[in-house]
């Protein structure tokens, strides 16, 4: 686990102890030696879509990030899942604010495990209804790529690598999958 261990427990702040807890558990977590509250940590949820557009879904929308980490990298549009929402609904989210895309939401397309990071991302397939995008203050760039022209070095991360080479491979057998990978 690469998250930096919590420092501070607010609601007392008291010291944190990383130990095993009293109740049987056998992992190690953060404990306030006041309150004795864990603090458990647990992965997180990156959920985003596969934007397409033509007739064979031949062309995919990819944003070029305006923010950190991996500035001016391309991505899938995606990001952290929040409260209240399903992981559909944090995708469409998603994809409107980092692309102003118009879409309508498909089926879940990857299911990605980041272990090393703690996190789960969830990509959809969405059909693309327009191709006027309107991409907000994270994005410098928002713009359609067939297989053929994506910048395949100069994309962000391995997950939305890893998702649209399986887009495009169930696009050549003619059938959509849902497609679960480890990242370890
Ligand atoms: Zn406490």
């Amino acid at each position: 686990m690469q998250r930096p261990p919590l420092k501070h427990w607010r609601a007392c702040g008291a010291a944190l102890v990383v130990r095993l807890p009293d109740d049987g558990d056998t992992r190690e977590r953060a404990i306030c030696t006041v309150c004795q509250t864990v603090h458990y940590e647990n992965p997180i949820n990156v959920v985003g879509t596969v934007p397409w557009w033509g007739e064979t879904g031949d062309q995919v929308l990819l944003c070029k990030r305006n923010i950190e980490p991996r500035w001016g990298k391309w991505t899938l549009p995606a990001g952290f899942m929040e409260l209240g929402e399903t992981t559909a609904q944090g995708a469409a989210r998603e994809t409107d604010e980092e692309a102003g895309a118009s879409i309508e939401m498909q089926e879940l397309f990857s299911l990605i495990n980041v272990v090393r990071v703690g996190q789960v991302h969830l990509f959809y397939r969405a059909r693309l209804l327009s191709t006027h995008f309107n991409p907000g203050h994270e994005t410098i760039e928002a713009r359609l790529f067939t297989e053929d022209t994506i910048p395949w070095d100069e994309i962000a991360f391995r997950t939305v690598r890893e998702t649209l080479e399986r887009y495009f491979d169930d696009r050549r057998r003619g059938h959509w999958g849902v497609h679960t990978v480890d990242i370890v």
